[in-house]
């Protein structure tokens, strides 16, 4: 029993290295170092789709152009998706370095960095936020305000053909407010992929509820917990232990109202072979 378990292994990590072997130049562009558990350890990155073929997980992939976005905008959902049975892998894209929060710390505080160190201790709120939500993780540096199209869209599909994935869930596209939310959201918007396309909105609280067609997700109370233990890590003040609360320091009028309000979110399921609905993103 147990060599015939073994000879499975060997055989699926072999037929994982091939595929990855036949995928070539652009997976590889944006093949991460490692891919670290919910339990914050590292894995290599060719054992993911060895474990999910055994297992036969579903996966959701959330992609956030910076730290907090899938906090503030997904977390009771990703709680949720996780209770259901499904993996849930978080891509985060850039160290969100550019934050005016690094001129607070600076001005107001006297904690002064450079753009690297701050989006380093940006990341460490992102990792303690992604673990509480028990959530696998990826960490890219793609330069905040930089993302660029063609590489989220190269991302997406690495992540859609060595996972089962049941939805990619997306920040919905606010022009007005954050290119790396847009171009993060017409990346999905405009490639083809075996999984569903999701959006979410996270910005959605200022304004109207029912933005972009989305549907409004009633969350249950442990979900709102699991959320509200996530968004603490971004609102965490300790210097001596490198916390600098720096998601709450961003836009703290936003985060107390999603803290008050974190019993819903909106999301947005798209389905490709549903045109109509795809138009009525707006
Ligand atoms: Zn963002």
């Amino acid at each position: 029993m147990r060599k015939s378990v073994l000879f499975m292994l060997v055989l699926l990590s072999s037929a994982c290295f091939s595929r990855v072997w036949a995928w070539g130049a652009a997976d590889t562009q944006v093949e991460p170092y490692c891919v670290y558990t919910p339990e914050g350890h590292r894995m290599d990155v060719k054992n993911l789709c060895c474990i999910s073929a055994i297992e036969g997980y579903r996966w959701i992939v959330v992609y956030s152009p910076h730290p907090d976005d899938e906090t503030l905008g997904l977390g009771a959902t990703i709680n949720y998706y996780k209770r259901m049975g499904f993996k849930i892998m978080v891509v985060l894209l850039t160290h969100g370095e550019k934050s005016v929060s690094r001129e607070i710390l600076c001005d107001t505080y006297g904690f002064c960095f450079s753009e690297k160190e701050f989006g380093l201790f940006r990341v460490e709120e992102f990792k303690a936020a992604v673990m509480t939500l028990g959530a696998y993780y990826v960490i890219y540096d793609y330069g905040d305000q930089n993302l660029k199209e063609e590489i989220v869209q190269k991302i997406i599909l690495y992540y859609d053909k060595r996972l089962d994935v049941a939805y990619h869930f997306v920040p919905a596209i606010e022009k007005w407010y954050n290119l790396d939310h847009a171009v993060t959201a017409l990346a999905l918007e405009n490639v083809h992929v075996r999984g569903n396309k999701a959006q979410f909105g996270i910005y959605a609280f200022y304004y109207t509820v029912n933005i972009h067609g989305g549907i409004i997700f009633h969350t249950d109370a442990e979900d709102v917990i699991a959320k509200r233990d996530a968004l603490y890590q971004y609102r965490y003040w300790n210097p001596a232990k490198r916390r600098y609360a720096i998601g709450y320091l961003t836009f703290p009028e936003l985060w107390d109202l999603l803290y008050s309000k974190c019993e819903f979110e909106i999301i947005l399921i798209i389905i490709d072979e549903n045109p109509s609905l795809r138009s009525s993103i707006t």
